[in-house]
């Protein structure tokens, strides 16, 4: 970990923020005529001092900055430059400290959602093999596994791309080297020539972490053509402190874009997904069009709310990298707790080591437990799992009236 993620105290948080709002524009004492922006508005949303003075998020709120465009590349809008530094703090963070990209540079963004973040990069992907390499759409496939996000389909069907799905062994929820092997040789003789390939850092139904060194060699042994994106969107701010040694990092250089979502495990407001890349990729994304936004737009989503950045940075530095580890490990204890007690009545699931997602058999389990203790099945209808997710909320005091219910089955 590098210094630049510390704790800090709620007066710093304060202090760095409102300096950070006073370097914005501000619309009731500067003359700013020309942008269709403006504080939220003050019939209905409480803008008196008193009531602000100690809350630096609702500030921002309230204040309203316009994060459009991308703040890593040098040049941006000028009228929100302070809290866009606070964002590109963010970036910094999220890519050197926790994905372990040590000092090199990165660009990124607050995205609305692990959604657009993988969509995003599938976009600056495709872009780049069809300007570089002179790709057709048809020449290009999205690589993901059977436990993969849907996003991965809704980027596939708005960027005009197949998506190829390796199955995954049905135990350990991995991908297998021999199924990956036929499924890109089958896109292969399909005319597939370039491949963006989608590695999970925990699926949203299992937990699931995918082997990266398997896509890498399958990919490598076949001589394809390939970038490659990691889906932290549920896993990002969880398996980097469960799992320290682990590959899906920028410390790998097979990694070039990693999808993080702070409205997920870090309890952040949503609309704080995150999107991760090395320097001289996102330019694949630029929208020339966008003339009257200062800077560039790089980004698939137009104006967007500071205070989301500002969001994500106040927990991070609130907890501080000590507080995060800690935080992982009581959930960890937890989700341990669960299973010792799924084991013990003999209920099956499955889970990863590293995870705190528990997803059992449906077959164990009656429709009316789910409702009752708003347990999420892998489909509505004739569901074959139905998962636990162990979130700050969800205590022993909470899971022990579950585990009664199946002793007394
Ligand atoms: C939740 C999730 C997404 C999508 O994120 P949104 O923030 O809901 O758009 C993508 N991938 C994985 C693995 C997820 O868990």
């Amino acid at each position: 970990m590098s210094e630049l993620w510390s704790k800090k105290s709620h007066e710093e948080l304060k202090d760095t923020v409102f300096s950070a709002l006073s370097e914005n524009v501000n619309y009731t004492k500067e003359p700013i005529l020309g942008i269709p922006a403006s504080y939220l508005d003050d019939k209905v949303f409480n803008q008196d001092d008193s009531f602000l003075q100690n809350a630096p998020f609702i500030s921002t709120l309230v204040q309203n900055p316009n994060h459009i465009g991308c703040h890593t590349l040098g040049k941006s809008e000028s009228f929100f430059k302070g809290t866009q530094a606070i964002e590109k703090e963010v970036i910094r963070i999220c890519a050197s400290d926790i994905l372990k990209g040590g000092e090199e540079e990165f660009d990124g963004y607050v995205a609305s959602g692990g959604t657009e973040a993988n969509m995003q990069a599938i976009w600056v992907y495709r872009n780049y093999f069809m300007r570089v390499h002179n790709a057709e759409l048809s020449d290009i496939a999205i690589v993901c596994s059977s436990d993969s996000h849907y996003s991965m389909d809704k980027a596939g069907n708005i960027l005009m791309l197949d998506v190829f799905k390796t199955p995954v062994n049905e135990k350990t929820r991995d991908v297998e080297y021999d199924s990956l092997t036929g499924l890109l040789t089958e896109a292969v003789s399909a005319g597939k020539k370039h491949f963006i390939v989608v590695c999970n850092m925990m699926t949203t139904m299992f937990g699931s972490v995918d082997t990266i060194g398997t896509y890498t060699k399958a990919l490598n042994d076949l001589k394809l053509s390939y970038k490659l994106h990691v889906d932290g969107a549920y896993g990002g701010f969880y398996y980097p402190f469960s799992e320290e040694d682990n590959q899906l990092s920028f410390a790998n250089p097979a990694v070039t874009s990693i999808t993080l979502d702070a409205h997920k495990m870090a309890q952040a407001p949503y609309g704080t997904g995150i999107f991760l890349i090395r320097k001289n990729h996102i330019h694949y994304a630029h929208t020339e069009e966008a003339s009257y936004v200062e800077g560039e737009d790089c980004t698939m989503i137009g104006s967007r709310s500071g205070a989301n950045a500002v969001a994500i940075w106040m927990i991070l530095s609130k907890n501080g990298p000590h507080g995060w580890f800690e935080k992982v490990y009581v959930l960890q204890r937890r989700t341990l707790w669960i299973c010792e007690q799924l084991d013990r009545l003999e209920v099956p699931y499955y889970r990863h080591p590293k995870s705190n997602i528990v997803t059992m058999r449906a077959s164990h389990i009656t429709k009316e437990l789910a409702q009752t203790y708003g347990l999420v099945p892998d489909k509505h209808d004739n569901p074959s799992w139905y998962k636990i997710v162990v979130m700050d909320h969800v205590t022993l005091e909470k899971l022990t009236p579950l585990m009664q219910s199946f002793d007394s089955e």
